[in-house]
């Protein structure tokens, strides 16, 4: 079997997103469907995409998952903002397409395909945010991906900012975490109850386009509480870059980040605060897909 092409899958908490890519990094082929709500209909799903995406020079599959994994045994714990909860989620996609298969944290994967690809390729050192549904983060330190002992790591949207503050999203029972005031969904929220209960994130960015004080004060707001979670980071990791990426990161680019810098810069300890980049993810909403294709490339090579 020809290994010059992977299949990746990028597992959202709203949509799936699948392309065959190349070793270079470039899509070929995609494939989009919305995340359904139970697991067993997530399984249909994502099977479907692999199989429309199948060819013979496909060597391997990778899967970005939002949520904790199990690198050791392939295990998916359970997803704070998506159905699936699988020991044995990395085994029973190997039965099932016969070819090797690799895993990660979705967010891990986009780090690595910026990392390799994207805004911070050629840096060894890198911290990304992905700001969408939930919020992602991924950290490359020393050229290599960082992951904790079995690959659960690194829950960054899952750090406390406000001490017993709000609750956190989805199946996730903490307080006060960074994921709980920067998200697309605390933005819908903020949202709603500023301007009625049709509102969402996407009107709120548009409204701020519009030169709206309210909607501007907002994203601020948001960007300042998303700056407290990167002075922490950066004091933590010493990253060169840092990466923003997610759907409702690069929206609100314009609004939510120099709020976000500046309480950075203020949090941030010299001399991280003045050798990191803040940048913007160049792949977009392909990021997912590319790195979990790398993955599944590694799990290739190691195979
Ligand atoms: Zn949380």
């Amino acid at each position: 079997m020809s290994s010059t092409h992977a299949i990746g899958v990028d597992l959202g908490g709203t949509k799936i997103l699948a392309g065959v890519v190349t070793r270079d990094g470039e899509v070929l082929r995609r494939h989009e469907r919305a995340t359904p709500k139970t697991q067993d209909e997530l399984y249909v799903e994502l099977d479907a995409a692999v199989d429309e995406l199948m060819t013979d020079d496909v060597g391997a599959l990778g899967f970005g998952i939002p949520g904790p994994i199990d690198q050791l045994t392939g295990g998916v714990y359970e997803a704070v903002n998506t159905p699936i909860a699988d020991p044995h989620f990395r085994g029973r996609m190997h039965e099932r397409f016969g070819i090797p298969v690799g895993i990660d944290n979705d967010a891990n994967a986009a780090c690595i395909a910026e990392w390799k690809v994207g805004a911070a390729r050629g840096v060894d050192d890198v911290l990304m945010l992905t700001v969408g549904t939930g919020l992602g983060g991924g950290v490359i330190t020393g050229g290599k991906p960082f992951r904790g002992a079995t690959g659960a790591g690194v829950e960054l949207g899952h750090v406390v900012i406000v001490h017993d503050g709000r609750p956190c999203q989805g199946r996730c029972t903490g307080r006060g975490h960074l994921e709980a005031y920067v998200t697309g969904v605390a933005a819908t929220a903020a949202a709603q109850e500023a301007f009625g209960p049709a509102a969402d994130a996407h009107r709120l960015v548009r409204l701020a386009n519009e030169g709206d004080e309210t909607a501007r004060a907002i994203l601020a707001d948001i960007g300042r509480h998303l700056g407290s979670g990167m002075g922490s980071f950066v004091n933590i990791f010493e990253p060169r870059r840092l990466v923003i990426g997610g759907g409702f990161g690069i929206a609100a680019w314009e609004w939510v980040m120099p709020a976000a810098e500046e309480i950075m810069h203020r949090e941030a300890l010299r001399p991280m605060r003045d050798e990191v980049r803040v940048v913007r993810a160049e792949l977009g909403t392909a990021a997912g897909l590319i790195g979990a294709a790398f993955v599944a490339f590694e799990a290739l090579d190691e195979s």
